[in-house]
C-alpha cells in the first residue's frame, strides 16, 4: 500500500500511541478554546459528573479539572494515555476530582442520565459524530450537556486534493449546516457553534507535534511504517495550509431537552 492512500487507521497502534504520547494534545484545540466552550454550560455543581471522552493524555481534562465545579472521569482506549493523565492529576493533587480510565466510547461505563456534561474534543470521529450524539445522549440527564469539537466543511464545495484526502480519511465529515441538524435530529438543542481559531492547529498542535516528530524519528529511524506515519503526519499540515479556508474544527455544545427537538425516527 502506498502512503498517499492509506489513513490513520492503517497505521500500528502502538506507532501512534508513540507518535502522540508526549505531546500536550493529540488533536487541534487550546486551553482558551476549552473555557470558551465551558461558558456555554450552566448547570454544573460539586456534585455534577462529567465525562472526556477520547481524553488522550488529559491536556482539555486538565483545564476542566481546573475550572468546572464536580467530577470528572477522561476516558480513553489508550492504557498510555490514561496514566498519563493519571501522573498529570496527581501532580496538581487533583487526583480526588479527575480520574482517568480506559475503555470505549461505544461501550461506556456510564449508567443512563448519570451525567451532567459530555465532553469531547478531537475524538467522536472514532465513533462517527451522529452515531456518538445518538448513542452518548442517554448518559445525559435531562437537561444536560454535550459539547464537542469535530472537523467540518466550510463550503459546500471543494478542491478534489482536500475533499479526496478527507474522504478517505473520515467519509462522515460534514458541512457546518448539516452538523447542526444532525445534533437537532439527535435530540439536542443546540446551544452555541464556533469556530476554532487557527493557532489551535498551529501554535497547539503543528508546532508541538514537530517536537514530537524528531523524537519519533530518532527512535524509529529505519523504521519503513514510522517513517510512513511520520510523513502522513507532515502531509496532513501541508494539506492543512493550503486548504484551510475550506475546513476546519468546530466546537459544538448542546443541551439534552424534553421534549425531544428533532424528529425521532
Ligand atoms: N481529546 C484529546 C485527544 C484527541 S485524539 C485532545 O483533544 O487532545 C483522539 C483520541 O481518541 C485518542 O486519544 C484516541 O486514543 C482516542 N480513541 C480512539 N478510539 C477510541 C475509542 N473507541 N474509545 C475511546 N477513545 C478512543
Amino acid at each position: 500500500m502506498s502512503n498517499e492512500n492509506k489513513t490513520i487507521y492503517d497505521f500500528e497502534l502502538n506507532l501512534i500511541y508513540d507518535f502522540f504520547s508526549t505531546m500536550q494534545r493529540q488533536g487541534p484545540g487550546s486551553p482558551e478554546v476549552t473555557l470558551k466552550a465551558l461558558g456555554f454550560i450552566d448547570n454544573l455543581t460539586g456534585e455534577s459528573r462529567i465525562a472526556d471522552l477520547g481524553c488522550g493524555t488529559g491536556g482539555q481534562t486538565m483545564v476542566l479539572a481546573e475550572h468546572a465545579p464536580g467530577h470528572i472521569t477522561g476516558l480513553d482506549i489508550f492504557p498510555g494515555f490514561i496514566e498519563i493523565l493519571n501522573r498529570k492529576a496527581r501532580q496538581a493533587s487533583l487526583q480526588d476530582k479527575v480520574k482517568g480510565i480506559v475503555g470505549s466510547m461505544d461501550a461506556l461505563p456510564f449508567r443512563e442520565e448519570e451525567l451532567d456534561l459530555i465532553w469531547s474534543e478531537g475524538a467522536i470521529y472514532n465513533i462517527g459524530f451522529e452515531r456518538g450524539l445518538r448513542e452518548w445522549r442517554k448518559y445525559l440527564k435531562p437537561g444536560g450537556y454535550i459539547a464537542v469539537s469535530e472537523s467540518s466543511w466550510f463550503t459546500d464545495e471543494r478542491p478534489a486534493e482536500i475533499n479526496d484526502f478527507w474522504v478517505d480519511a473520515y467519509p462522515e465529515m460534514d458541512t457546518l449546516p448539516n452538523q447542526v441538524a444532525k445534533i437537532y435530529k439527535a435530540g439536542y438543542l443546540p446551544v452555541a457553534t464556533f469556530i476554532l481559531p487557527e493557532n489551535c492547529w498551529t501554535e497547539h498542535y503543528f508546532v508541538p507535534k514537530h517536537a514530537a516528530q524528531e523524537v519519533f524519528l530518532a527512535k524509529y529511524a529505519g523504521n519503513k511504517a514510522a517513517e510512513e506515519f511520520s510523513a502522513y503526519q507532515a502531509a496532513e499540515e501541508k494539506l492543512y495550509d493550503k486548504y484551510k479556508e475550506f475546513y476546519g474544527y468546530v466546537f459544538f455544545i448542546a443541551k439534552k431537552t424534553e421534549p425531544f427537538p428533532g424528529k425521532a425516527e
